[in-house]
């Protein structure tokens, strides 16, 4: 359709863009773009996970602050350290061509006045997770009063962590008339409410029908009883020997137990949940990225918006309290052109989420039989 250099990218984006293999825009990307580039504007772009937002508002960003001085003028917002550091590293490589850029990830867990320390070298982009952001403000540590661009990544996911306060108070402390970027996979209450609230006529993108990212993923469901689930997670992944998956559980226990459990029998993987150490969490992210592990066990908080190439099966062990939360999940696969399935195990007293899941992705479910067979790993 177009080409990122018909979109107004300057030449030294369109060599990283070169670089990256991107060779067409996405969806979110071509209709995001122009307008970033174009006009001084407030935007909210709907988009799935997956479509490539990261780059629908990093380019623009890049090519509207100025480089050539130290300071701060871009703000991203988003909901985990994962997604900051992820987001950080992507900004970076878009910008690899832009001399003297300094981008600065800012999340908990780590060293605050190093983080500090790299700030004051001139970052002209920061990349934030909420709480840190705030804390640093509050500590003078930081001065966003120059900011002509913020965006609010993931929003639907940064409200319902409750983070609402952090950055309504964040914001607070950033120009009138900066431009203010929000992208969002849904548009729950609470993301109008930003929008209403601390964007002036903002223009609306919603990229494609709400499904098309999901049309690359097909979901089934394994009725069980709930005491076999174990064993039912097992026979999936016995049945899928090449199978490079995220299982979702519902709480941080049960996803240390379950993890733990497939190691102990002989299976590759791994836990992600906020109980863990950062080094731990960063320990098992890399082993997950590099394959190494084939099956990360993870809440959903800690796997918010991770973009591992190649998840051929997402697994929810457990389903989540809110369908919306399924969605997410699901995104995890199926991304980037590849095909991808969503499991779902359920006992019979939550086959009826199915349906009001059904209702929101707008796809059918198959229901499935748990293979059976000796489980390979059983001695
Ligand atoms: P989202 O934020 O919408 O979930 P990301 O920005 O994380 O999506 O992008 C998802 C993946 O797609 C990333 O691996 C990214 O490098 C890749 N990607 C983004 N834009 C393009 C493109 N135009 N062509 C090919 N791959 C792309
Ligand atoms: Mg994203």
């Amino acid at each position: 359709m177009s080409t990122f250099k018909e979109l107004g990218l300057r030449e030294d984006l369109l060599n990283a863009v070169n670089d990256l293999g991107f060779e067409t825009p996405s969806d979110v990307q071509a209709q995001a773009i122009p307008i970033l580039l174009e006009k001084d504007t407030d935007l909210v772009a709907l988009a799935q996970t997956g479509t490539g937002k990261t780059a629908a508002f990093g380019f623009p960003m890049l090519q509207k602050i100025d480089i050539d001085s130290r300071t701060t003028q871009g703000l991203i917002l988003s909901p985990t350290r994962e997604l900051c550091l992820q987001i950080t590293n992507e900004i970076k490589l878009y910008g690899k061509y832009c001399k003297g850029l300094n981008v600065t990830a800012i999340y908990g867990g780590a060293s605050i006045s190093d983080q500090a320390r790299q700030v004051k070298r001139g970052s002209q982009i920061i990349v934030a997770t909420p709480g840190r952001m705030k804390d640093m403000i509050n500590r003078n540590m930081v001065d966003i009063s120059k900011i002509e661009y913020a965006v609010l990544d993931e929003a639907d996911e940064m409200l319902n962590m409750g983070f609402y306060e952090d950055i309504t108070d964040i914001l607070s402390h950033t120009p009138k008339e900066k431009n203010t970027w929000l992208f969002s996979a849904t548009m729950p209450k609470e993301v109008s409410r930003i929008a209403k609230d601390f964007m002036r006529d903002p223009i609306e993108i919603t990229v494609g029908n709400k499904n098309e990212s999901t049309n690359q993923v097909s979901h089934e469901y394994y009725l069980v009883t709930a005491r076999d689930r174990y064993q039912a997670l097992k026979r999936l992944c016995d049945a899928n020997p090449d199978i490079f998956s995220v299982i979702f559980c519902r709480t941080k226990r049960d996803t240390q137990k379950v993890a733990e459990n497939l190691i102990e029998d002989g299976y590759s993987a791994g836990a992600l949940h906020g109980d863990l150490s950062q080094n731990q969490r960063d320990l098992v992210m890399k082993s997950f990225r590099n394959k190494q592990i084939q099956m990360l066990v993870a809440t959903d908080v800690a796997a918010r918006g991770i973009d591992v190439d190649d998840i051929t099966h997402v697994i929810n062990y457990q389903l989540p309290d809110e369908p919306e939360i399924y969605t997410h999940r699901s995104g995890r696969t199926g991304r980037a052109g590849k095909t991808g399935i969503s499991m779902v195990i359920v006992s019979k007293s939550e086959v009826r989420k199915i349906k009001s899941i059904e209702r929101i992705i707008k796809k059918q479910f198959e229901k499935k039989e748990i293979p059976s067979g000796i489980d390979i790993c059983e001695v």
